[in-house]
C-alpha cells in the first residue's frame, strides 16, 4: 500500500466513524406482536433511540392490558362487570375514562338509530361461538326486549344507572379500537413520528412508513390468509368487521358475533365492512354499525359522514366503495 492510499484509507474510515457517532443510538424499526383482549395485537414503530423504542413497545402492551382490566366482561373486577352486576339496582360510579367511552357509544347509538347498541349484550351473552351455543327461541324473544341503549342512563358525576333490569352491556364493538387509539396517542406523546398499532381488525397509523405510505390489507372473508385489497395509508385508522372471525354454522345458518339489536340475530347480507377514518375508536364502532345496517342503509349512512369512507363485501362476493374511494 502506498503512503497516499494508506492515508486515504485512514481518512475514509475516520469519516465513516465520525458519521456513525453523529447518528443517534441505533435508530431503527422495532416490533412487538402480543396477545390481548382475546386477539392478536401488533405494534411497529421507528425509534431514534433503541432503549426508548423498547420501553414504548412494552408501554403499548401495558396500555392494552390496563384497558382490558377496565372493560373486559370476562374479568369480574372490571368496571364493566361492576356495571352489569349493580347498575340496574343502583347508580354506579365509574372512571371518567369508561364514562367518556360510554358517551361515545351513546352518540353512535343515537346517530345510527340503534344499529350500534352496547346493550346488544343482553342477548349477546347467551351466545358462545366457540361452543356453538345460542339462545333458544324463547330466550331470544325474552332477551331481545332488553336491548335498548336508552335505558343506559349516563348521570352526573360519572354515575351510570340501567333503568331496565336484566339489561347488560359489552364494549366488544368499540373497546379494541379505543385501545389502539390510546396506544397511538401514547406513542405520539413520547415523540414517535412513525408507528402502526393493530389489534384484531382495528389498525391505526401514525405518520407514514418513513417516506412511503403504510400498506394495510383487507382480508378475504372466506379465504384464510387471502386478501381482497391493499390500501396505502398514512396518519389514519382502518377497521374491519366480518362474519368470519367468531362464528359457527348450524343448519346452514351462520351465527356470528355481530348482532342486529332489533332481532338479536346476526345480519346476513354482508361478509365484511371496512371503514377508514381519522381515529380507530370511531372506525371500530362504525364498522360494526355498518355491518348491522347492511349494504343499502350502510352506504347511505356512511356517505353522510364526511370523515369516513367504507368498503363493503356483500354475501354475493361483490365489492362496494363509498364515493370518496371510488377513484
Ligand atoms: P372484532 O371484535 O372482531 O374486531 P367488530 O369490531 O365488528 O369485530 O366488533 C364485533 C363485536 O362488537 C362483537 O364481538 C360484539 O362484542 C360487539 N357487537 C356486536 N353487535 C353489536 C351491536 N349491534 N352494537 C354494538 N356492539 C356490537
Ligand atoms: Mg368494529
Amino acid at each position: 500500500m502506498s503512503c497516499i492510499t494508506f492515508f486515504k484509507h485512514v481518512a475514509a474510515s475516520t469519516l465513516a466513524f465520525l458519521f456513525l457517532l453523529a447518528l443517534p443510538a441505533q435508530a431503527q424499526w422495532q416490533r412487538l406482536p402480543f396477545q390481548t383482549m382475546g386477539t392478536q395485537a401488533y405494534v411497529e414503530l421507528w425509534a431514534e433511540d433503541d432503549k426508548l423504542g423498547k420501553d414504548l413497545l412494552l408501554a403499548v402492551q401495558h396500555e392494552f392490558e390496563r384497558i382490558n382490566q377496565l372493560m373486559s366482561p370476562y374479568i369480574d373486577s372490571s368496571e364493566l362487570s361492576l356495571l352489569n352486576r349493580d347498575a340496574a339496582s343502583r347508580p354506579v360510579t365509574i372512571s371518567n375514562e369508561l364514562y367518556q367511552l360510554l358517551q361515545q357509544a351513546e352518540q353512535l347509538a343515537k346517530l345510527s338509530d340503534g344499529a350500534f347498541d352496547i346493550s346488544f349484550a343482553s342477548v349477546g351473552f347467551s351466545y358462545d361461538y366457540r361452543q356453538h351455543i345460542k339462545p333458544s327461541a324463547a330466550e331470544l324473544e325474552a332477551q331481545r326486549s332488553l336491548i335498548n341503549y336508552r335505558h343506559i342512563q349516563l348521570l352526573a358525576d360519572n354515575q351510570v344507572k340501567f333503568s331496565l333490569p336484566g339489561l347488560k352491556i359489552d364494549l366488544g364493538g368499540i373497546a379494541k379500537g379505543y385501545a389502539v387509539e390510546q396506544a397511538i396517542g401514547l406513542l405520539a406523546t413520547a415523540g414517535i413520528k412513525h408507528a402502526l398499532v393493530t389489534a384484531g381488525g382495528d389498525t391505526r397509523l401514525l405518520g407514514d412508513k418513513r417516506g412511503r405510505p403504510w400498506q394495510v390489507a383487507i382480508k378475504h372473508p372466506r379465504k384464510e390468509d387471502g386478501i381482497v385489497a391493499q390500501l396505502p395509508l398514512t396518519d389514519s385508522a382502518i377497521s374491519t368487521s366480518g362474519d368470519y372471525e367468531r362464528f359457527f354454522i348450524e343448519d346452514g345458518v351462520r351465527y356470528h358475533h355481530i348482532l342486529d339489536p332489533k332481532s338479536g340475530q346476526s345480519p346476513s347480507g354482508l361478509m365484511s365492512v371496512t371503514v377508514l377514518g381519522p381515529d380507530s375508536t370511531r372506525t371500530d364502532a362504525m364498522s360494526t354499525t355498518l355491518f348491522v345496517m347492511g349494504l343499502k342503509r350502510g352506504i347511505a349512512f356512511i356517505e353522510q359522514q364526511s370523515e369516513f369512507e367504507a368498503i363493503f363485501i356483500s354475501s354475493e362476493h361483490q365489492l362496494y366503495f363509498t364515493s370518496g374511494l371510488a377513484q
